[in-house]
């Protein structure tokens, strides 16, 4: 990775920089291997080969038993999209209800408005209790004779928090319900194993794991029907119509096969540094509140409430000092919306609106760390006086 001079990236969970390997498997495709994956020829034949070995490594990250399980996209968001509608193509007796929770990402909630919209669906939305996980019983109550499918997301990709995916498949399982989990932010951040989770559908994202943006994948367990929504020239043996982003997808692979020997490593080092942020926040910064559970979350994920600052001015003011974090979902394009994910957690709104995301990656230095805490404290400490001396209310602590 280029890191650009005196610059840290905390928002990794935003996107993650493209490896510099990643982009070394890619750049044939653009230059000399530029064939069609479905031409016969020799230059679709060795494109085919960089699809069909990259399908393999992204069966073997996440554990699948065969590599026709993968389906390439053009991103989670479509992984997403082709998992809940294609389920609700698929679905036999008219079963159209969907269980799902009030944290997804907007790649789930807005498809299921869509479809709700559309008469396709009906849709239950489960709570989560303050840490931002949801609750088994409820989903178990919650379950319908025309449940279709349960979709829970592995892990949030605002507050970090892993959802109960293992015990939540097994309720699907036992009601004959499919169960799908968007997979975008865990994979790479925590071991993934869909055989032992038993899980059917899972949407994955190149771009959150060091891979190229607008690539990836939905993985979909032999046996399970679903109907495709792209339709047009059959690739993908039908599951996805387009020509294939063979570049991206060469990169994709590429980015699994990095992630699967590095995860280890990639764990210790990321929680390593995000424990000594968060120590270093709660013990120096009155009024500083973590959102998201305090152990059963990704290691890299951070989400900090401040009191009495509005969060749009701190990311403003970090990135003035060279710092990039985000408020939450980036996703939302810029939305300063409150959190709907904070919100659901029951956060506070003071919190809430001064509440900021630090999301690590591997490239992350201790120094990286250092100058965060010491940028943090004195931006936090002039925010706060600035709102004191404009005369509008301020926590009752201060900085330390
Ligand atoms: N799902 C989750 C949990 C995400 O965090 C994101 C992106 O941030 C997506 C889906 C969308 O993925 P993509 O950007 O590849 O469309």
């Amino acid at each position: 990775m280029t890191r650009v001079l005196d610059k840290i990236y905390l928002d990794n969970n935003a996107a993650t920089p493209l490896d510099a390997q990643v982009l070394d498997a890619m750049l044939p495709f653009f230059r000399e291997d530029y064939g069609n994956a479905s031409s016969l020829h020799s230059f679709g034949r060795s494109a085919r080969k960089a699809v069909e070995k990259a399908r393999a490594d992204v069966a073997l990250f996440i554990g699948a038993a065969f590599p026709e399980e993968i389906v390439f996209t053009s991103g989670g968001t479509e992984a997403d999209n082709l998992a809940l509608a294609g389920v609700l193509g698929a679905s036999k007796d008219k079963r159209r209800h969907i269980i799902t929770s009030q944290i997804e990402h907007r790649a789930i909630l807005n498809t299921c408005e869509f479809l709700e919209q559309n008469d396709a669906a009906k849709v239950t939305y489960l709570p989560v209790d303050r840490y931002g996980a949801v609750d088994i019983d409820g989903l178990r109550k919650a379950i319908k004779e025309e449940t279709a499918l349960i979709s829970i997301m592995y892990a949030n990709n605002e507050v970090g928090t892993l959802e109960p995916v293992g015990p939540a498949a097994e309720i699907a399982g036992e009601n004959g319900i499919i169960f799908h989990t968007d997979a975008v932010q865990a994979a790479g951040k925590i071991a993934l194993d869909v055989r032992k989770e038993r899980v059917d559908l899972a949407s994955l994202s190149a771009h959150k794991i060091y891979g190229p943006k607008g690539v990836g994948a939905l993985y979909i367990k032999k046996g399970v029907n679903i109907k495709p929504i792209m339709h047009g020239g059959h690739q993908e043996k039908g599951m996805r119509s387009g020509t294939e982003n063979v570049a991206g997808i060469a990169g994709f692979g590429k980015a699994c096969q990095i992630a699967r020997k590095r995860l280890n490593e990639d764990m210790s080092h990321m929680a390593k540094l995000s424990d000594k942020l968060l120590e270093f926040i709660t013990s120096r910064i009155d009024g500083a509140v973590l959102n998201g559970h305090p152990a059963e979350r990704l290691i890299n994920t951070l989400n900090v409430g401040f009191r009495g600052i509005d969060s749009e001015s701190l990311i403003m003011n970090l990135d003035l000092c060279g710092i990039a974090a985000s408020s939450g979902s980036a996703c939302a394009s810029g939305s300063m919306d409150p959190s709907h994910v904070l919100k659901a957690m029951g956060v506070e709104p003071s919190v809430a609106a001064g509440s900021l995301r630090f999301s690590l990656g591997r490239h992350n230095t201790a120094g990286d760390i250092e100058r965060t805490c010491d940028v943090l404290l004195d931006t936090v400490r002039r925010l706060r006086d600035l709102r004191f001396s404009s005369g509008r209310p301020v926590p009752s602590r201060t900085v330390k």
